[in-house]
């Protein structure tokens, strides 16, 4: 793709001399959360576990900062961070001090009686609106907290905030772990990639994915595209889509311009050719399996059909190199689930790179239990695909840019 990316200049937490310094890491924290508003997943705690262990295990004292949801600046206890100490806690088997605030008088108190090998979490960062707008004067006083910054916090990298670039401006920063290895594994996809690369793209819209789109379409071998952005595409090709999801106008457009760029670019972009349907995105519905081009009048496309399953999957198992974002169905309903669960299954059973990326795609991998035959999952939805996009990563940057 039109960058390459240089992870091996990036500074690394690995080289840095850390015992007795206060470290400011930024990681994800962002989990989501249940109706009841519990800590529904996981997984991104988990991830920042070898950052975490590492520098406590080196003596540093280490300060934990991420954002929760979107309060907008303003407190929402709703999306606090209290839980997320706990589980890290249990996580860490040690104890995580939390923190009511994330800068501030209290705040700079906390810190400066912690011990090497203590670890503090503070407030969510979003708390603040600063954090979102990059405010230099709340990003002086993060920095305020720590000797070093430590960015892990792949999901948010593409984003130009307080708490993951501008607070790298006033200390030493480095990646931490999982953020160096996110780079290094969807690196693989963007430098020199083994061909056959077949990329397979769905989810909800072209118009979210179009720079992904354009990029994939230059330089894969072959894109599969399914869920609902299929319509958008099979509307450009004139087809009737019926009562399916379709992004008319600028989505439409956008569809066609990528049918072109893949002609031009000698992609082949397949298309599905059979679809389930029922008359509404619903439980217990009566289903149907109608050609891709002839949806009738009223009825919904919501997965791709088994005709379409058997020949993205012969395209998977040529591939050497496969990347998936995006579900081929509503596979929230198991009627609709069959065409995600295959691709999940083929891609698990590549023996080349494969890689996962996206929120809704992650999490129909860890549904269907594939979750361990995948060479690389990413933890960042958003984050994977501006990567991919070659677009600039303000985190990255920020890091290249940092005081050293
Ligand atoms: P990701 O998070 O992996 O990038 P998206 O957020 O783009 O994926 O899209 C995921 C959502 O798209 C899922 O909630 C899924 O139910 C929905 N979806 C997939 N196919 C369809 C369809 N045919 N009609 C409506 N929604 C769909
Ligand atoms: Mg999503």
């Amino acid at each position: 793709m039109s960058m390459s990316l240089d992870v091996h200049e990036l500074p690394s937490v690995a080289g840095e001399q850390v015992a007795g310094k206060r470290v400011l890491v930024r990681v994800d924290f962002n989990v989501p959360l249940d109706d009841d508003g519990m800590i529904a997943d996981d997984t991104r705690i988990a991830a920042s576990l070898p950052t975490i262990e590492y520098l406590v295990q080196e003596d540093a004292t280490v300060i934990l900062m991420s954002h929760l949801g979107r309060p907008k600046g303003v407190r929402d206890e709703r999306l606090s961070l209290h839980q997320v100490a706990d589980r890290l806690s249990e996580l860490l088997e040690r104890p995580v001090g939390f923190v009511h605030d994330c800068v501030g008088e209290e705040v700079e108190a906390a810190v400066r009686d912690a011990n090497p090998g203590d670890v503090l979490l503070l407030e969510n960062t979003r708390f603040h609106a600063e954090d979102s707008a990059n405010d230099p004067e709340f990003a002086r006083q993060l920095a305020r907290l720590g000797d070093l910054f430590v960015n892990d916090a792949f999901g948010t990298v593409h984003r130009a905030n307080a708490s993951t670039a501008g607070v790298a401006k006033y200390i030493p920063a480095v990646t931490g772990f999982l953020l160096e290895r996110e780079l290094q594994q969807l690196g693989h996809l963007v430098d020199a990639p083994n061909r056959p690369f077949t990329c397979i793209v769905g989810g909800l819209k072209v118009t979210d994915k179009i720079g992904v789109l354009e990029s994939l379409v230059s330089h894969a071998d072959a894109v599969l595209v399914g869920g609902a952005m299929a319509f958008t595409f099979l509307k450009a090709k004139g087809a009737s889509t019926g009562a399916s999801f379709v992004e008319d106008g600028e989505g439409v457009e956008l569809a066609r311009r990528i049918i072109e760029l893949a002609e031009e670019e000698e992609c082949t972009l397949m298309l599905p050719v059979d679809v389930v349907v029922a008359p509404k995105l619903a439980e217990d519905q009566e289903t149907q399996v109608v050609p891709a081009d002839a949806i009738p009048d009223g009825l919904m496309g919501l997965d791709i059909g088994p005709r379409t399953r058997m020949l993205y999957e012969a395209r998977i198992a040529d591939a050497h190199t496969v990347f998936w974002n995006g579900p081929m169905g509503v596979f929230e309903i198991e009627d609709f689930a069959d065409g995600t669960r295959a691709i999940a299954d083929a891609v698990a059973a590549n023996p080349g790179f494969t890689v996962i990326g996206g929120g809704d795609s992650v999490a129909a991998a860890n549904q269907f239990r594939v979750a361990e035959r995948i060479g690389h999952i990413s933890t960042g939805g958003g984050a994977s695909l501006a990567l991919l996009e070659g677009e600039a990563l303000p985190g990255i940057e920020a890091i290249r840019e940092a005081p050293q």
